[in-house]
């Protein structure tokens, strides 16, 4: 860049985590920078989230809480009444609605509509930087930047053991997020759904909008599936006033937290009004906890922290009770060992000698979260150019708390800057709109030398679930 100039910032990802660092670049510059977003492989506004195009999937948190903007929290609400649908729907009921999560991806692409007349918009996969800043594309097209901006999401689940040999399988989809519901079987047959946690649940919610009549089986370790919102009572003993929940590390931390679920069931209320309390503090509590602390969460707190934490809309929970009930949905709990072809079919091996055989077999076990693992040729390349580097926990990549990349030698980044999934191992929670409205808006005051607002520090109305 020279003296006079405009910076050219390059956002890789143009799902909800690169459009709104575009969004607030643009909102709060005094003269927007010049900026570039790149995509690939996913709908450009829209990520894999909201790009979906099946009007069954709901949001997962409800309408009060999923304005864009940690400054303008009722921004999304305010949209809706834009809409025939819910322009006559009372205030207090509009709130606490679960809206189809494709009309939430419309609604990104109004701010991208209203904000980003001026951004260039590539359609294309970012598959190397090098040190000066050049990142080279997939069809050998190079774009220099000044600062670049990874927001490159989540990625498809890990592949299990066994699966490298099924990708041509008709019967198997290794990835949730393409449409395998195109290749359904019969309803005399049987689905297999690996998982049991949201994308198993978007799943099963498809199959019944499809009126598939077959039976569907859904296997993980413990089999929880994720509980319904509800409403909490008033509770104002966790946390206790003394007590600041940073302070404390992992072991005491869970001694009082179980405490306080013990009283809770006693009061008859839900225990998970912990976990909602937790949320202003978690973030904080991780960034305390020892590294050892960090694993010993992980391995043994995380999947009950997971469940009491990811909640669904109570009419998604509604339908899935009811698949359990007429029995065309059953759960297992047990470790997937493999998986194998079976003929025309794909065999599941469990723990205990057991397996299950399915005509459609769907690995939904999630975002995959061994960082160096990665499939994307950009992250691998980067890791191997030192440009970046994992966290202590190997979930996500190393960043400095305005955001920049700290490379491989320990060195802040002068171009690389990171927001989203990717961040997991220094946030823990890093995923849901309620965080990244925050991530965003916080790169782009990095990136304009704003300095960082107290607005986008996650706050208790932030949080509120
Ligand atoms: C199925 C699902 C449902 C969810 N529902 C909710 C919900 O109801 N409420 C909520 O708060 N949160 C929800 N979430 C959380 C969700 O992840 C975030 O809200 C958000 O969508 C993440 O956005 P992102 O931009 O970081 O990632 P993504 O949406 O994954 O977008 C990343 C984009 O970058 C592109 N990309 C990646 N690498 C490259 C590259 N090298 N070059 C070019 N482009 C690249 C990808 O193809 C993609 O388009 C849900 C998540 C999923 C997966």
């Amino acid at each position: 860049m020279n003296a006079t100039s405009s910076p050219h910032i390059v956002i890789l990802g143009g799902g909800y985590s690169g459009t709104l660092v575009a969004v607030n670049l643009v909102r709060l510059a005094a003269k927007p920078p010049r900026i570039t977003i790149i995509n690939a492989h996913r709908p450009a506004g829209r990520g894999v989230a909201y790009g979906t195009r099946r009007m069954e999937h709901l949001l997962n948190v409800a309408a009060r809480n999923m304005s864009a903007f940690p400054d303008q929290p009722d921004h999304f609400v305010n949209w809706l009444r834009t809409r025939a649908e819910y322009d006559l729907v009372p205030d207090y009921e509009l709130r606490e609605r679960f809206i189809p999560r494709m009309i939430y991806g419309d609604y990104l692409k109004s701010l991208a509509h209203h904000h980003l007349n001026e951004v260039n918009h590539v359609k294309g996969e970012a598959i190397d930087i090098q040190n000066d800043g050049t990142i080279t594309l997939a069809d050998g097209s190079e774009l220099k930047a000044d600062r670049i901006v990874l927001a490159t999401g989540n990625e498809a689940p890990a592949d299990l053991l066994g699966a490298e040999s099924l990708a041509a399988h008709p019967a198997w989809a290794g990835n949730p997020w393409l449409p395998w519901h195109e290749k359904l079987p019969p309803d005399t047959g049987t689905i297999i759904l690996l998982g049991t946690g949201l994308t198993t649940v978007d799943a099963i919610i498809t199959l019944r909008a499809l009126g598939w009549l077959g039976r569907i089986h859904a296997v993980s370790r413990h089999g929880w599936l994720p509980n319904a919102h509800f409403r909490g009572i008033d509770y104002p003993d966790f946390p206790p006033a003394e007590v600041d929940l940073a302070d404390l590390g992992l072991e005491k931390l869970v001694t009082l937290m179980e405490h306080h679920c013990a009283r809770l069931r006693e009061m008859g209320a839900n225990p998970a009004i912990i976990v909602d309390k937790m949320r202003p503090h978690t973030q904080r509590i991780w960034q305390r906890f020892t590294l050892e602390e960090k694993k010993t969460f992980a391995r043994h707190h995380a999947a009950r922290w997971n469940i009491l934490r990811h909640r669904i809309a109570p009419e998604i929970h509604a339908q899935i009770a009811s698949a359990q009930l007429t029995g065309q949905l059953q759960i297992h709990a047990a470790n997937i060992e493999r998986v194998e072809s079976a003929g025309e079919r794909v065999r599941v091996l469990l723990s205990d000698q057991k397996h299950l055989e399915g005509d459609l077999v769907l690995n939904a076990t999630g975002p995959q979260t061994h960082f160096t693992a990665t499939k994307s040729v950009l992250l691998q390349n980067l890791l191997r150019r030192g440009l970046i580097t994992p966290d202590d926990m190997e979930m996500g990549i190393r960043i400095q708390p305005d955001h920049t990349i700290v490379d491989r030698e320990g060195n802040p980044s002068p171009h690389l800057i990171a927001l989203g999934p990717l961040l997991r191992g220094t946030y823990w929670e890093t995923i849901a709109v309620p965080e990244l409205r925050g991530q965003a808006k916080r790169v782009a005051e990095t990136l304009l030398g704003l300095g960082t607002s107290t607005e986008s520090q996650p706050v208790m109305m932030e949080f509120m679930i």
